[in-house]
């Protein structure tokens, strides 16, 4: 019998849900973080549950032959890039790996890889998953958390996974590259002017956070510090710094007060140029404040939303329903092909963002409501008996309510495309849905966060 602090050796043989290895001892699962499919490596058995544990990676006997090295120095301490040491190709594969066995074991359904394979209603055509060309420095918004070192510098970098000491770096490589710059101009300027950083324990300093967006399209910059106070001392100095580094349109502050993990307080105070940023996915312009909610990797972002708009079908004379739109950013998209474009989303200041957002795009076919999906959809239909041709899901990790799923069932739409950052919800709701009269035909797998664990899906519903 194996038992807690026992060093033994063993061979990964898949991944989990969180990219960490998994091994197997006499039927009995390890979760080995930092271990990859195909290593063979020895062990220290850390914590024991009945049917699985977690062991410590201590020593890579013989490599797995997806095994890279990281670009990043920082990779493995860091808790942002769970899989940067596997090799790209295999990311891509293990996510959709990962959203075949969620659909599979949990959907029930069967997947095939060829279109032609597809013939019966429980079978779902997976499409292959969509990759990036190059898997680093593609995220539009980085938040940086401040601190001292045990030195009494200031430093800049990431949490550690499970934790919040910061690891040191202005260089992360999954980021633009240009908040190299920022951070450095950032941290000088802080270390000159003897500004404190914020201290978690205590609630006590100014500088908690450093938020960084670039447009990906307009390559404007807005650089926003996250402050304990409604003050920064010598601001004017750092706008000045700030404002040499070319593209740079927004600098401002946002004001957090309270003791809270929550980055971002409500107030946002412009320091210097406006308070928004813009950019485009495909030919629609969104401007983008500090609180606004938007996709971070717009690369990606406009292959899955083109994939979604493919699934829709839209010929111009559709009824949209986008459910969770956030700040319209599907809505908008799928308005030009359609007759009406209907949004909710829960967030209202994400409303009016949505709202203007259309504005400035001269759409004038998009209504949008505030307020829970799985209450205002139900009463509208109780009180309207509205009505789509086509819905749009896309909602958070926990998915979607069964009374909305209900609801849309009773919509009769043509066709559902269920957008999806956690497969395993996707597969319970497409379940629901392939039991209330409708056929799941395609899903594909969009990498939108390179190098970690997350996955991104997208699936397309018909009505029997
Ligand atoms: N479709 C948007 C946003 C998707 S993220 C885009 O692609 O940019 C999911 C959104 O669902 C978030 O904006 C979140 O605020 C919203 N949300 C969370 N719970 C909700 C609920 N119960 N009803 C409606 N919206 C909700």
């Amino acid at each position: 019998m194996i038992k807690k602090n026992d060093i033994l050796d063993i061979t990964i043989d898949s991944l989990g849900s969180e990219g960490e290895g998994i091994g197997r001892i006499e039927g009995y699962a390890l979760f080995v973080k930092d271990a990859l499919i195909g290593d063979k490596v020895r062990v220290k058995i850390m914590k024991m549950k009945k049917s699985y544990g977690f062991a410590r990676l201590m020593e890579v006997l013989e490599p797995s032959p997806y095994r890279v090295e990281p670009v990043c120095p920082v990779a493995r301490q860091c808790g942002g890039c769970q899989l940067q040491h596997l090799d790209y190709e295999k990311q891509v594969e293990y996510k959709q790996d990962k959203v075949k066995n969620c659909l599979e074991r949990i959907g029930k359904f069967n997947i095939v890889m060829e279109e032609s394979k597809a013939n019966d209603e429980n079978t779902i055509f997976m499409e292959p998953a969509i990759g990036m060309e190059s898997s680093f420095y593609y995220r539009n918004k980085a938040q940086f958390p401040m601190g001292l070192d045990k030195d009494g510098n200031v430093v800049t970098g990431f949490y550690a996974a499970r934790s919040h000491s910061i690891i040191p770096t202005t260089n992360c490589y999954i980021q633009a590259e240009v908040n190299k710059e920022l951070l450095t101009i950032v941290k000088d300027f802080l270390q000159e002017f003897g500004i404190s950083t914020y201290d978690e324990e205590n609630h006590k300093g100014l500088v908690r956070h450093i938020l960084t967006r670039v447009g990906y399209t307009t390559k404007e910059i807005m650089v926003c510090l996250i402050i304990n106070g409604a003050k920064l001392p010598h601001a004017e100095e750092l706008v000045e710094r700030l404002t040499k580094i070319e593209g740079m349109t927004s600098i401002c502050l946002n004001v957090n007060k309270e003791k809270t993990n929550v980055i971002l307080g409500n107030q946002v105070i412009p320091l210097w140029g406006q308070d928004y940023i813009t950019d485009y996915i495909g030919d629609i312009k969104f401007q983008i404040s500090p609180l606004s909610f938007y996709q971070v990797n717009p690369v990606q972002t406009k292959e899955l939303y083109s994939q979604a708009l493919e699934y829709a079908d839209l010929t111009g004379n559709e009824i949209v329903w986008d459910m969770y739109c956030g700040i319209g950013t599907i809505s908008l998209f799928l308005a030009k092909k359609a007759k009406k474009v209907y949004g909710v989303e829960i967030v209202s200041q994400a409303i009016e963002d949505a709202k203007k957002n259309a504005q400035i795009n001269e759409i004038t076919n998009a209504e949008f409501f505030v307020g829970a999906a799985e209450e205002v959809v139900p009463e509208k239909y109780k009180k309207d008996h509205i009505k789509a041709d086509v819905v749009v899901v896309d909602p958070p990790r926990k998915g979607c309510a069964e009374s909305l799923l209900e609801t849309i069932v009773a919509m009769e739409p043509k066709r559902v495309v269920y957008v999806s950052c956690d497969p395993a919800t996707l597969a319970r709701d497409l379940r629901y849905l392939a039991d209330h009269g409708f056929n799941v035909v395609k899903a594909r797998a969009v990498d939108m966060f390179p190098n970690s664990a997350h996955v991104e899906s997208v699936a397309l519903l018909e009505r029997k």
